[in-house]
């Protein structure tokens, strides 16, 4: 093996202020630098061990540096890192072929990110229908880039940066009769998460998202899931939709679809995918031959280990144990589906994310109020009761 070109010998002190000097400072991050991990554990650059319930924000849903995931990386890239799209490549159309499968859609663009997927989606949106405008849900989260970022509802996000595309509307989640008002003869999209993320693992009514496909095919509006989070088993079933059985026309997917590597994927249907011709959108690095490799090689590890039902079986537990052991007053109640779990906390959550990750293991808060747990769905039963202790004698 050739020598590392990264030198592990800076401090964690060195590393931070070399960060604080030379990176835009856009992120809030924790004071650890983690250099190494495992299924359900990274380590810092101290040695010390964390259990894994961020997982990169539901990113390593098959766990960290997957032994088929590595395997698949290290071959693809000995052989072909990158092409472009101006050729084939062999490997390009097997994942296609294999994400129409799973996802119920006929046709497969690929971008590098989640923001890329849903920016994909509002501009092939807009050439089906012709028309202009979205309508998405309070509390929703699509993504940064300028056409996300305006079906995006967070004010703070959005202030800075307007004007914004025009022509989005919001509306309550979860009420079916706020999108049949917001309806007009303009609009394009109506762009749903099947479950909320960073608005706070929020679970629709039953028969919302029926009841939200029967509008749009009323209207003639096209419907869009942002599956970015909710995909690739993170719910207990392969995407939340399926929790439904609502076929949308579009879906977006990301976060972990690749094993941690960086791809973004828009899905539709054949009579509105039709609609995008030669030129109409592109990304140089979209689908490329190594990112393919580690999506299918993700895609084989879940089918292979049954990890969408590892999915649906350890997080039922972890929700359980919570509820059984979290005793603390200021947590309400938890929620979620699958690995994608919410607890609900009666104050601002923030400090408890440093505390727990003192006691080595990482939380994320999200919408203030809630800790998000995420967890790799290979997390063993002995590393859950352990972070679930942890959260159990956290204090506020
Ligand atoms: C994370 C997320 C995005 C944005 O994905 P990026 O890869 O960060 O651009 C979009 N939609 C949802 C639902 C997400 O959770």
């Amino acid at each position: 093996m050739a020598k590392c070109i990264c030198q592990g010998n800076l401090s964690e002190e060195e590393i931070i202020a070399k960060d604080a000097k030379h990176v835009f400072q856009t992120y809030g991050r924790q004071p650890i630098v983690l250099t190494r991990g495992k299924g359900a554990l990274v380590w810092d650059v101290n040695g010390k061990e964390y259990i894994d319930c961020v997982a990169g924000i539901a990113v390593n849903n098959v766990g960290h540096c997957h032994p088929r995931v590595v395997a698949a990386i290290q071959e693809q890239a000995a052989r072909l890192i990158h092409t472009s799209n101006l050729y084939y490549t062999d490997i390009q159309p097997q994942l296609a072929e294999k994400l129409a499968e799973l996802t119920g859609m006929d046709r497969i663009f690929f971008a590098n990110s989640g923001t890329e997927s849903i920016e994909a989606a509002l501009k092939l949106a807009r050439k089906a229908t012709g028309n202009k405008g979205f309508i998405s849900a309070e509390h929703c989260f699509h993504g940064r880039t300028m056409g996300a970022l305006s079906i995006t509802h967070k004010a703070k996000y959005r202030a800075p940066f307007e004007p914004l595309i025009p022509g989005a509307d919001f509306v309550p989640y979860g009420d079916a009769d706020a999108i049949r008002n917001a309806l007009d003869s303009d609009t394009a999209a109506v762009i749903i998460e099947p479950v909320q993320g960073e608005g706070g693992v929020i679970i629709p009514p039953a028969g919302y998202l029926e009841e939200v496909r029967k509008i749009c095919d009323k209207a003639g509006v096209l419907l869009v899931f942002d599956e970015v989070q909710t995909g690739m088993g993170r719910t207990g079933k392969w995407f939340g939709k399926d929790h439904s059985g609502v076929r949308p026309d579009i879906m977006c997917i990301a976060k972990g679809i690749a094993g941690g590597f960086p791809m973004g994927v828009m899905a539709a249907t054949e009579e509105v995918a039709k609609n995008f011709s030669k030129g109409d959108h592109a990304s140089t690095f979209g689908g490329n031959p190594l990112g393919a490799a580690a999506a299918l090689a993700t895609i084989n590890a879940i089918e292979e280990e049954r990890l969408v039902e590892r999915s649906r079986d350890m997080g039922a537990y972890m929700r359980d144990e919570i509820k059984k052991r979290c005793r603390q007053d200021f947590i309400d109640h938890v929620r979620g589906l699958g690995m994608m779990i919410g607890v609900q906390l009666k104050k601002d959550g923030t400090p408890l994310v440093d505390k727990a990750r003192e006691k080595g293991v990482l939380v994320n808060c999200t919408s203030e109020t809630v800790l998000r747990l995420v967890p790799p769905f290979v997390i063993t039963k002995g590393e859950i009761d352990r972070s679930v202790e942890v959260i159990s004698e956290l204090e506020l």
